[in-house]
């Protein structure tokens, strides 16, 4: 049953357009469960009604035209209780009601099954057959199974399907608007921006061509290209390669040459599909062809055939490959997943935005994004970048919602609410040096977290204590190896001289998660409960060492560097990086052979974000210089939400209750051990953060550079007594929601609001 669910479920998802896969789905269901009829209904919540969309067995006549209200009849049953329903005669059933033009009046046993994407009933999907009988539990079990699976499928065609069907007719495309998960607060409007990825077959949008002879020609010389390549590509394969991968050569020649494949690819342009889709529906074909075959050899042979189909997909979309051109006007960069390097590229003048259709709140392509001050949605998995290409885009990332195509008034208003905003902040940049003193005399001490732009980050303020948190995976990130050690020396020295009078906190590497090296590929079930940060470097201490070694000697004469580790789970962990920080700190005095070298050990602290460590805060206190508490890490292991997955992005959440009370343990017992403490997670720089973590005891909170001014407008405009009194209030509240709106209305009550919604 479960070759047959596969089967239908990956026939169902290379049909081209959702009408005709839910008639194919119907058809295959009917004729592997061998019932009379299969049917499918999708919601219309405009309406309140489901409409039968594709059908095998009742009057086709009737698809599109059967509405049956939420409330109606069994399949309305089904979407409210939203379980199976199976039942021997449904016509005896109190809720059957009678649909003359569906023609059912035949059928006795009735199964239906609701068909939910992200706790939205998306449609209902029945089964029925003549005989008065029951389903049996297999069979319940296999169109429950199957209707979830179908659910994406669904749940997709249904956005792109809007999209492409007003982009293809070129018909006056209506504004859309599309939710994500809000990445970085603020507004920005600007053309979309697709960064110019691999576009695989795969993640392809079927789309119809307006000009055959056109695509037929583009189908031709990208076929000619990828010839020339394979050619060139197999006559300097290396003589000791093995054999088969030879032969994989010798066998994309075959199929280049082989004119049933053009044939094939042609016949499908012929019908209406442009040269990208025809292939891709041709390959697919064939692939699954291969897939199916007995012959293990003959399945892998599938990938072969994928991947020399991408090669000519590649020429078909970019015959030049043309290098990446910017828009030269204002943009939004959409990307399936933005990494530094793509920020990097962009010209900061032009780049508005960001849309990242994988990722959540507090991925580290969101926490750049804040860095840079852009604003972000995140986690829009419903949607292909290609589809947000040079679209207009209006993008609020207080709310994490797009809108693709506005109407003029909707973009008016939308400027209108981005001026507001950019008074705000320039009232705001206005006061960005004036001390951070709340109102009843009160200092708190801002550090930047950096990265990226350090010398800039540090520069930009004369209020900033210094740096609480230098990321130092990021330059690791855009390099295409391990950076040597005088290179980073050079750039940790020219960070620590910037100014010798302020802290400079750098972390060691913490790559794993969802931080990732292209040159130590690390491939894992669980990224985010593996090989991170301190656990890979102390297991492959040539890496620390060099890093440490580097730090150390960036430091001579100077006495503002702090080291701190990341990932800390246990005391033995923080004894052994000890250990390594000594012995490269005597290394490093011994080869400088100077009797007066001023070189000091540099002060070492921990990042406080698993969880196990806030209950050995006492041990750990007598082997530390100080504690940093990383609220996106602490936050995402205390509630068991993947900070990256946009599924269970509503329940990631630093204003839980439970998270509320760790911070606050930490502060009161780390005040208590008289252990420096600093906040660096995204929290210090939210303005509803910073207010709670001052309450809690706070003194130090280190946030991007763009953050900083806002919280220091925050700081000064209020009293920490207040934000003790409103900490007492939340403290007893049940729900992360409750207490968001509880402190977002006191920020509105102080005149903070515009820091936490769109308008001024
Ligand atoms: C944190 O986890 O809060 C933190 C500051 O570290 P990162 O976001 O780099 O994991
Ligand atoms: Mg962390």
């Amino acid at each position: 049953m479960l070759t047959t669910l596969k089967q239908i479920v990956q026939e169902v998802s290379r049909t081209p357009g959702l009408d005709a896969a839910l008639n194919r789905l119907v058809t295959l269901v009917k004729a592997a469960m061998e019932v009379d009829s299969c049917s499918i209904y999708l919601a219309n919540y405009d309406k309140q009604h489901l409409v039968l969309t594709a059908t095998n067995g009742l009057d086709p006549e009737a698809v599109g035209k059967v509405c049956i209200g939420f409330s109606e009849g069994l399949i309305g049953l089904v979407g409210q209780r939203e379980e199976p329903l199976n039942i021997e005669n449904a016509h005896e059933h109190p809720r059957f009601k009678h649909y003359p033009e569906v023609k059912e009046e035949e059928y006795n046993a009735f199964l239906g099954t609701p068909i939910i994407y992200q706790r939205k009933v998306l449609g209902v999907m029945t089964m029925q057959q003549k005989d008065m009988r029951r389903f049996s539990p297999d069979e319940e079990a296999f169109l429950v199974t199957l209707a979830t699976q179908i659910a994406l499928e669904i749940a997709n065609a249904d956005m792109l399907g809007e999209l492409i069907q007003s982009e293809s007719l070129a018909l006056p495309s209506g504004p859309k608007t599309v939710n994500g998960v809000p990445g970085a607060n603020g507004l920005a409007m600007g053309i979309g921006f697709g960064w110019n990825q691999q576009v695989l077959l795969s993640n392809l949008v079927n789309r119809r061509h307006q000009n055959e002879a056109y695509e037929i020609i583009a189908y031709r010389d990208a076929v000619d290209i990828t010839r020339a390549e394979v050619k060139q590509l197999s006559a300097g394969l290396d003589e000791s390669l093995p054999d088969d991968i030879k032969a994989i050569f010798t066998m994309y020649d075959q199929l280049l040459d082989a004119s049933s494949l053009g044939r094939e690819v042609e016949q499908q342009i012929k019908q209406g599909w442009n040269a990208a889709t025809s292939l891709k529906i041709v390959i697919e074909n064939y692939a699954a062809r291969f897939k199916a075959m007995q012959d293990p050899y003959m399945q892998e042979r599938a990938v072969d055939i994928i991947d020399l189909s991408n090669r000519i997909l590649g020429y078909i979309l970019n015959p030049t490959k043309q290098a990446r051109q910017f828009p030269d006007k204002p943009f939004i960069l959409v990307a399936t997943e933005i990494t530094a390097s793509m920020l990097a590229e962009c010209p900061s003048d032009m780049l508005k935005g960001v849309i990242s259709i994988h990722g959540s709140q507090n991925s580290h392509a969101a926490i750049l994004a804040r860095a840079l001050g852009v604003p972000a949605i995140m986690g829009i998995s419903s949607v292909l970048p290609s589809l947000l290409d040079n679209k207009m885009l209006l993008i609020d990332g207080y709310a994490g919602a797009i809108t693709i195509a506005p109407e003029p008034q909707q973009a008016r208003e939308f400027k209108h609410l981005i001026n507001e905003e950019q008074l705000l902040y320039a009232k705001i940049d206005a006061l960005g040096n004036e001390p951070s003193i709340t109102q009843d005399q009160h200092e708190m001490h801002l550090y930047v977290n950096t990265g990226l732009a350090v010398k800039h980050d540090l520069a930009d303020n004369d209020n900033i204590k210094g740096v609480g948190l230098f990321r130092t995976e990021i330059p690791f990130m855009q390099s295409d190896h391990f950076p040597p050690e005088q290179e980073q020396y050079e750039l940790y020295r020219s960070i620590l001289q910037v100014n010798p009078d302020k802290d400079i906190t750098m972390r060691t590497l913490d790559v794993g998660g969802d931080k990732p090296l292209s040159y130590l590929p690390i491939v894992e079930d669980n990224p985010f409960l593996g090989w991170r940060g301190i656990r890979l470097t102390l297991d492959q201490p040539e890496i620390f060492l060099v890093q440490a070694r580097a730090m150390i000697r960036a430091s001579e004469d100077f006495t503002n560097l702090q080291i701190m580790l990341p990932m800390i789970t246990t005391i033995a962990e923080v004894k052994e990086a000890k250990r390594l920080l000594k012995q490269a700190f005597f290394e490093v005095k011994e080869e400088s052979n100077d009797p007066h070298s001023t070189l000091m050990m540099p002060r070492l602290g921990i990042m406080l974000e698993v969880p196990a460590v806030v209950y050995q805060l006492p041990q750990l206190a007598k082997l530390v210089d100080f504690f940093s508490v990383g609220t996106n890490d602490l936050t995402q292991y205390l509630l068991a939400v993947d900070r990256n997955n946009p599924r269970v992005s509503s329940l990631y959440n630093s204003f839980h209750p439970s998270v509320l009370a760790v911070l606050q343990t930490i502060a009161t017992q780390a005040n208590t051990l008289h252990k420096p403490i600093t906040v660096c997670g995204e929290l210090a720089g939210d303005p509803a953060g910073a207010v709670l973590l001052m309450a809690m005891g706070y003194q130090k909170l280190s946030m991007n550079a763009y953050n900083i001014r806002k919280i220091n407008w925050v700081v000064r405009s209020i009293q920490l007594q207040q934000a003790q009194q409103l900490l007492s209030e939340v403290m007893q509240l049940e729900d992360a929601s409750d207490v968001k709106s509880r402190v977002d209305a006191f920020l509105e009550t102080h005149g903070l609001g515009g820091l936490v919604r769109a308008g001024g």
